[in-house]
């Protein structure tokens, strides 16, 4: 999960989505509307018995607020609270496992803010059952050929791996980049992103007010996404100004064609495998 403002634990609920799914929680900076949620989503979890660890990345502070809340209210959590301290600077490597790595990207925003980027590591190549059986390859070989080897059958012949594999798909990658000033660098750190969350607080002729408030306008956010070659952009963190977001979506699409509008309840499939 990547945020937690108030409205969170209704959302899961509206969306069926599980809590004991979310394994792994990236806040970006503490401005409440990115986290004033999660106190209460750690409670619940607390009250629902978890017993699974629980992974937290952001920023010291948070954990001093929420040591004190649970000191306050005598709570012990029954479940490992696992708090990872987000450092200011890019191009950390936050969290490593045997599908992913996150990186954070530094924000400009009035308070620190990191934005985080997510990208699948290769995966190797699937073997094809039947073409196994038909060169009757053993066991032993199968790690080698997932892996890009080719096969040598009893009478010397090579039977390539293009024959006895096929491809794991592009590995995936998302970049969330949270409250920010427009920051032209940011484009070369999402550099060919699958999907890029970007804010877009104000449309652009309220380009002054997003300078004083340091957030950014449609028209930025499009312009990063262009500078970058994402294959898609997702827009969000709408000031409540706006009651219609088409004219938002429209004035982005104008420079990066490939704009969706971050809708509540949306599903936006990254890169989905062929
Ligand atoms: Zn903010
Ligand atoms: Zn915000």
């Amino acid at each position: 999960m990547i945020d937690c403002g108030e409205g969170t634990q209704t959302q899961l609920v509206r969306y069926k989505l599980k809590y004991n799914r979310i394994g792994h929680i990236f806040i970006s900076h503490l401005h409440g509307d990115h986290y004033l949620g999660l106190m209460g989503l750690l409670s619940t979890m607390h009250l629902q018995g978890r017993t699974t660890e629980l992974h937290l990345f952001a920023q010291q502070e948070l954990m001093d607020i929420i040591e004190l809340q649970l000191r306050l209210s005598q709570t012990v959590l029954r479940y490992n609270l696992i708090f990872h301290p987000v450092k200011n600077y890019s191009g950390t490597v936050i969290h490593e496992d045997e599908d992913l790595t996150v990186t954070t990207m530094v924000l400009n925003h009035r308070i620190p803010c990191t934005g985080f980027l997510f990208r699948e590591k290769p995966k190797p190549r699937k073997l094809l059952i039947n073409k196994m059986k038909q060169y009757n390859i053993p066991f032993q070989f199968f790690s080698g050929i997932k892996n890009g080897e080719n096969f040598e059958d009893d009478f010397g012949k090579i039977i390539p791996n293009e024959e006895l594999t096929v491809s794991s798909g592009k590995p995936r990658s998302y970049a969330f980049c949270s409250d920010t000033l427009y920051m032209e660098q940011l484009a070369d750190e999402v550099k060919n992103v699958d999907l890029l969350y970007h804010e877009s607080t104000f449309m652009h002729d309220l380009l002054d007010r997003a300078k004083a408030t340091f957030h950014s306008t449609s028209i930025e956010a499009a312009t990063i996404a262009m500078k970058a070659s994402v294959t898609k952009l997702v827009i969000g963190h709408f000031s409540a100004r706006y009651k219609d977001l088409l004219p938002m979506l429209e004035e982005a699409k104008m420079v990066f064609p490939n704009t969706e509008l971050a809708i509540e309840g949306t599903k936006f499939i990254v890169n989905e495998k062929k």
